[in-house]
């Protein structure tokens, strides 16, 4: 019986690496933004991957934006003292470009569901520190009627992978967005801050289902911070304490877009 397991798991194994090579005869792995050949699947091509800028240190530890030079660990940014977030930190993977741009389109409208798998592996590495208490991961929710319209949620979809990868839970339905808002394109901060003040909703037993433990919030752009801002203030009126944010992309003013 033992040697029948053991065997079907090479069989199952070498079937798997099999599957994959004939795979890639028939669909060879391409380019996630420009579809040239690439070596391996789930990746971009060497000319893409140079167009997107990562966000590394030093930089604000509450709003994770970039320092042009590092000011000391504790230094924050001007944007984090004049305007203190409620959430505790805010880290991103890259500058919002036109790169980034294209990939959060893509992954918006469902064209390559892979391509979250590809954010997810950058955004686990940009926010490493944010791992360390076993947080839970919760995406920024879409309302019912658009995630109809669209069928895919792409925050949620960044929230999976990232689970997979850091080996966290996430809970797509802790929180929920009960009200309909306009989209925030084209909007100015302070349209953005008031277009999603009381959209979204904490599930009542919030609290008990985390048992103690935090919350990251799973968004694919961060722009103003006025959505994650206002998931924050949903979470903590139900008494969530420790609540941070990963995006894929963040807009930084005077960086990024052509
Ligand atoms: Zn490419």
């Amino acid at each position: 019986m033992r040697g029948v397991v053991a065997y079907a798991g090479i069989g199952g194994k070498l079937l798997g690496r099999l599957g994959a090579a004939v795979l890639d005869q028939v669909y060879p792995p391409v380019c996630l933004s420009c579809d040239a050949a690439v070596a391996r699947p789930d990746t971009l091509c060497a000319r893409c991957f140079a167009q997107l800028r990562a966000i590394t240190p030093p930089l604000c530890p509450r709003l994770g934006l970039p320092f042009e030079v590092a000011l000391g660990e504790e230094a924050l940014s001007a944007e984090a003292i004049a305007d203190p977030p409620p959430f505790g930190r805010a880290r991103s993977a890259v500058v919002y470009n036109d790169m980034a741009g294209r990939l959060v389109g893509r992954l918006k409208y469902g064209d390559r569901p892979e391509l979250a798998r590809f954010c997810a592996r950058l955004m686990a590495g940009a926010g490493r520190e944010l791992w360390e208490n076993r947080p839970v991961l919760v995406p920024v929710p879409l309302h019912r009627w658009r995630q109809f319209e669209r069928r895919y949620n792409q925050s949620a979809e960044l929230a999976r992978a990232l689970a997979r990868i850091t080996g966290l839970t996430a809970d797509p339905l802790l929180v929920s967005r009960p009200r309909s808002t306009p989209r925030q394109v084209g909007l100015s901060g302070e349209q953005r801050r008031r277009n999603v003040q009381g959209a979204f909703l904490a599930h009542p037993e919030a609290l008990a289902r985390l048992a103690g433990r935090g919350v990251v919030i799973v968004d694919d752009v961060m722009t103003t911070g006025a959505t994650v801002k206002a998931v924050t203030r949903a979470l903590s009126r139900a008494g969530v304490r420790q609540i941070d944010v990963i995006s894929f992309a963040r807009v930084v003013a005077g960086q990024g877009l052509s």
